[in-house]
């Protein structure tokens, strides 16, 4: 069967149909992968045995002419910081680089249930912090349209193994935009879900009040696909929703004719490239043109974004990262005293950038701060919360570029921190007030780089989201094509 481009929704009809066998999806996934994949470097571990095993359950209930489950024989490629049970989990650092979890990630535990194959663990920047992939403790990630530059980060892995066509699917997680800056820069939909849609159980943590899970896809319609089985309350994570989880599939191609679209002016001002400004107007167009009303509006505390998200990711993530002290989990250097052995084993198992987020987090949270920057940043939080009530008060939606540029090449911003994180700044906004965003192709710059749209919505408003982002897709596919 001819893999190229194969959708979720086509994978599984093809399964049901019995056109093919799930085992024989994941030979031609791995032919792909085995191909293609050196030159990128999207995956970090492979799980053949596991993989072969599902397909073989699979293809085993298809004989038997059992009902098949939603995703059955679906190949999906995890981003390495969700635990795996017998397979490596390396969260893309050196400290993790032997770590066998001994559990299955609630949201990986969802998908294998519903028939998904999991073919490997794909590259990340280290403990999800960064833009480009240049983080990841063993090498970089490249961007499948043109390998000279980045895939985005941190979750640039999956999102590059879906862009090349080596996964039909992929999860992500988004703390400050990494689900939805690699989706633009490789051209796929990405969407992170509103903050407790989905389980954190088995991620391992970045900045837990900053973290969420979200699906990668080739289409709309295959993230609302992956979202459906993901979504819904854990009982092992207590802050996973008790909200009832909708029907998305049923949104995805409902009309958006009367929908309010905000199209918040921050977001289109200095530093915007000219090339993803057209590709974003010409998308608003469209929705006009489907009978949307395009309304402009003001999210007033936007520029305290990036330095508010610095703050409190940096001090959830020295917390989170205390963990890793060479008893429990991981690497351990040999030491003196117990002292050194700590010192030691964090020292050569943490990269720069980890570092660098471990000392200023201990920073703002050290008892002579914590109320000059922790505490100030918790009450921009707020107020950027009250931007979006605001806003969401007068309409459906919000629709920005999801980045000020397409792709940059890989080196161009890996010595100036600074500049990597202004790579966020149309996405970490989100993040902070915990709405749901997606962001979707909505056209290619002169060098052929694929461009972001940004569609955020109401708290658990995925549905609408969907449904707009669907809308879009449909509209700039006649246009575009
Ligand atoms: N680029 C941002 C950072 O480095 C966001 C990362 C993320 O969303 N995991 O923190």
């Amino acid at each position: 069967m001819n893999i190229d481009l194969l959708t979720v929704d086509a994978a599984r009809t093809a399964v049901l149909e019995k056109q093919t066998t799930a085992a024989d999806l994941v030979d031609a996934f791995y032919a792909k992968i085995e191909a293609d994949d050196p030159a990128i470097g999207a995956y970090l571990t492979l799980c053949k045995d596991r993989a072969y095993q599902q397909a073989e359950r699979i293809d085993e209930m298809a004989d038997r002419g059992d009902p098949l489950p939603p995703l059955a024989g679906v190949p999906i490629a995890v981003k390495d910081v969700f635990t795996t049970k017998g397979v490596r989990t390396t969260a893309g650092s050196k400290i993790l680089e032997n770590f066998i979890a001994p559990y299955d990630a609630t949201v990986v535990a969802r998908l294998e249930d519903a028939g998904a194959i999991v073919l490997g663990k794909t590259n990340c920047d280290e403990f999800a912090m960064g833009s480009s992939n240049e983080n990841s403790g063993f090498r970089p990630v490249h961007n499948p349209h043109d390998h000279s530059r980045v895939p985005g980060g941190s979750s640039g892995g999956s999102a590059a193994a879906v862009a090349a066509g080596m996964a039909a699917a992929s999860l992500g997680s988004d703390t400050g935009g990494s689900i939805r800056q690699p989706a633009a820069f490789c051209g796929v939909v990405g969407l992170m879900p509103t903050y407790g849609r989905v389980s954190r159980y088995g991620l391992i943590a970045f900045a837990s009040s900053l973290d969420h899970v979200g699906p990668f896809g080739r289409t709309v319609k295959d993230v609302a696909i992956m979202l459906q089985q993901i979504a819904g309350r854990d009982p092992l994570d207590s802050t996973s929703a008790e909200v009832p989880v909708p029907n998305y599939l049923e949104h995805v191609g409902q009309p958006v004719t009367g929908l309010k679209i905000g199209m918040p002016k921050e977001y289109f001002g200095e530093g915007l490239d000219p090339e993803v400004w057209t590709a974003v107007e010409a998308a608003l167009h469209e929705l006009a043109k489907a009978g949307c009303k395009i309304v402009p509006i003001s999210l007033p505390h936007t520029a305290y974004a990036i330095p508010t998200y610095y703050v409190v990711a940096t001090a959830e993530a020295s917390s989170n990262l205390a963990r890793y002290d060479g008893v429990r989990d991981g690497l351990r250097a040999e030491g003196k005293t117990l002292a050194e052995m700590y010192r030691r084993t964090r020292d050569a198992g943490f990269g720069a950038e980890v570092k660098r987020r471990i000392m200023l987090g201990t920073y703002v949270l050290s008892a002579g701060y914590y109320d000059a920057y922790y505490l100030k940043a918790q009450r921009v939080r707020c107020r950027l919360a009250k931007d979006f009530d605001d806003a969401f008060a007068a309409v459906d939606v919000i629709v920005t570029p999801t980045t000020p540029t397409p792709a940059f090449k890989l080196g161009e911003k890996a010595d100036d921190p600074l500049a990597m994180y202004l790579a966020d700044i149309f996405t970490v906004t989100a993040d902070l007030v915990g709405i749901p965003g997606i962001s979707i192709p909505c056209g290619k710059s002169k060098d052929g780089l694929p461009i972001g749209l940004q569609i955020l919505g109401k708290h658990f408003d995925e549905p609408t989201v969907l449904r707009v982002a669907h809308a879009t897709e449909h509209a700039l596919a006649v246009t575009l094509n």
